[in-house]
């Protein structure tokens, strides 16, 4: 050994650490200065500062004062309490450069005798990923096509404002809106004309918004206000009006477009209601100035509860379609990004009502979730498609394709999940992991040590588990990080948004990098452009299906489809 003493050799790995190391190492002493930093520090401070010539500067030479005396701070802290700070994520801002994240640890540096003389650290630049679950928590809230929150975003805050109206007494109303003749701008000017349409009443609808108010898209061409300061019961029938009115001038320049708007309106002082009731109250009213010839406004009141108590017929009516078979499955084909080669197909559940014709999903699952039959549903999808794979499979056609079937968050919470899954796949002789349980609305996943138990049972059975529309809700990064789930799929809005806006596919990407960081297969919903296919490719996404590759479509067709593959 070339070292005479032990000191010598720690010395000497010490050297090499802070030379050769692309760590951010550092350490200071009580007054902050510096006595010591890696080269890795110095390079990633970008100045062309050696590490050498960084000794005795301190914080307030190299940030902006105020992350400076932030940082300062904390070491005093470690100082006075020879307490480590762990792992905090800090913006670092400069006078002159650009911001970035980190994260940094710092502890107390001590002599022989243990007195502290001083603090040492490392920090590590986490810009990427926290700019990442900065735009995936912005998307998960706001409507990517206007800008203005979405959904979950205002459901959370009409719960806030309920909540409120217990502490200071008062008024606040709900409008829902929704554009008259929007389907045939659709038809007859195209989807572009459409989206700028939307964009036109979204801006229209936030400018007569107060700033205490909330305007949000539901989706398609409904939108809904939220006042939280009314003054008295007139003043919502003058919101309403002036919605009308300023929705029914002329959309664009030439007048091409002419729409207008029915709106439905609901005030209360009650805060105990709940806030989906009050949405229903609102949605009621609107459909009631629909029927009334549009353009119109409606206030929600007791005559109108006759009309929502006979939306709770459709929940017996949905056990009905359950027993007169009118529920019945279709096939989204699904595909391997690289070779485009078929390699299965998601289940997707549709009703045959005997009056209204199809209803979709989206439109009956969220009632069968509050009346309790939903899992009903799931089972029947469950059995329908597992039946229907043992069959193609019985043809000789297929040996190894996967079947993906959708099951509720809800669902999670039932004991006996698991038991029916592995007894599905048992009656039909299915090898367990060509089927692959789908868990929607990760917003009714509420323990998530419940989810994460149901999950790893299922795949125990073998059997894969996928986390579906990431990107919308609550599903979001936490979810991804803490659900064990072995596929993610990235919701259709995230792929619209893929080719437009480099932004969206920096994020994309950086959800699929951390994806498969965490061992999971990504799989892209919503295809619809050879555009968007290659933006997907070009970020690694594994599999994809969208109406650019098949929509959801009959046994008889999807075998075709996949005898001609
Ligand atoms: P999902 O599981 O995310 O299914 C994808 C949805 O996107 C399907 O809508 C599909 O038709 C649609 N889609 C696929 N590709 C494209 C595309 O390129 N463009 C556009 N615009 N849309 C595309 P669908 O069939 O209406 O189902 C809606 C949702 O209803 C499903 O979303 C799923 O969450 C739920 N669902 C469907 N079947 C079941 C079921 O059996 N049980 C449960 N619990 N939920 C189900
Ligand atoms: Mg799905
Ligand atoms: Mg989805």
């Amino acid at each position: 050994m070339p070292f005479s003493s032990r000191e010598e050799l720690e010395r000497a790995c010490f050297q090499n650490l802070l030379s050769s190391s692309e760590e951010r190492v550092f350490f200071k002493g009580m007054d902050g200065h510096f006595l010591m930093v890696s080269n890795g520090f110095a390079a990633a401070l970008g100045r062309g500062l050696t590490a050498a010539e960084l000794i005795g500067k301190t914080d307030f030479d190299l940030f902006s004062d105020v992350h400076a005396a932030e940082a300062l701070a904390d070491e005093q802290h470690v100082i006075l309490t020879g307490e480590p700070i762990v792992g905090k994520i800090e913006l670092e801002t400069f006078q002159d450069l650009p911001d970035a994240w980190v994260s940094s640890t710092k502890l107390p540096l001590r002599d022989d005798r243990g007195e502290i003389f001083g603090t040492f650290g490392i920090s590590r630049d986490v810009t990427e990923q926290i700019e990442a679950q900065h735009a995936v928590e912005y998307q998960a809230l706001h409507d990517p096509l206007t800008g203005l929150m979405n959904r979950v975003a205002l459901m959370d805050r009409l719960a806030q404002s309920l909540i409120a109206l217990e502490r200071r007494p008062g008024q606040i109303a709900l409008l829902f809106i929704d554009v008259d003749g929007f389907k045939s701008v659709n038809d007859t000017l195209g989807h572009k004309a459409g989206d700028q349409v939307l964009c036109e009443v979204g801006r229209r609808l936030d400018a007569i918004a107060r700033r205490t108010d909330t305007v949000a898209r539901f989706g398609g061409d409904e939108f809904v206000m939220l006042c939280t300061r009314l003054r008295d019961g007139d003043d919502l029938r003058l919101i309403g009006d002036r919605i009308i009115r300023s929705l029914s001038k002329p959309l664009r320049d030439g007048s091409e477009v002419d729409v207008t708007a029915s709106v439905g309106a609901v005030s209360t002082s009650n805060p105990t209601l709940a806030p989906e009731e009050l949405l229903q109250q609102a949605d009621f009213a609107m459909y009631a100035a629909k029927r009334a010839g549009r353009n119109r406004l409606e206030i929600y009141d007791a005559q109108l509860h006759g009309l929502v108590a006979s939306s709770r017929g459709l929940a017996a009516e949905l056990r009905r379609a359950l027993d007169e078979h009118q529920l019945y499955v279709l096939y989204q084909p699904l595909f391997r990004l690289h070779d485009q080669a078929p390699i299965g197909v998601e289940a997707l559940v549709r009703w045959q009502h005997p009056e209204r014709g199809i209803v979709l999903p989206n439109e009956f699952i969220p009632v069968a979730e509050q009346h309790g039959t939903i899992g009903e549903i799931d089972t029947y999808v469950l059995d329908e498609a597992c039946r229907q794979l043992a069959a193609w499979t019985a043809e000789g056609a297929w040996k190894d394709q996967t079947m993906s079937v959708n099951v509720s968050g809800q669902q999670l919470r039932d004991p006996k999940l698991v038991a029916r899954v592995a007894a599905t796949l048992a009656r039909h002789q299915i090898a367990p992991s060509r089927l692959c349980v789908e868990i929607t609305e990760t917003a009714l996943i509420g323990e998530l040590n419940d989810a994460n138990r149901v999950i790893d049972s299922l795949t125990a059975l073998g059997v894969q588990v996928a986390l579906d529309d990431f990107g919308t809700g609550y599903s979001t990064l936490t979810h991804l990080q803490q659900l064990r789930a072995t596929i993610l799929k990235i919701d259709r809005s995230f792929v619209a948004q893929i080719g437009g806006r480099p932004r969206d596919r920096e994020i994309v990407g950086a959800v699929t990098a951390m994806a498969h960081a965490l061992g999971m297969t990504v799989v892209a919903e919503g295809i619809e452009t050879d555009a968007e296919l290659s933006e997907l490719t070009a970020v690694n996404c594994d599999q994809g299906q969208g109406y650019l590759f098949g929509k959801p479509q009959t046994p008889a067709e999807i075998a075709r489809m996949f005898a001609a593959a």
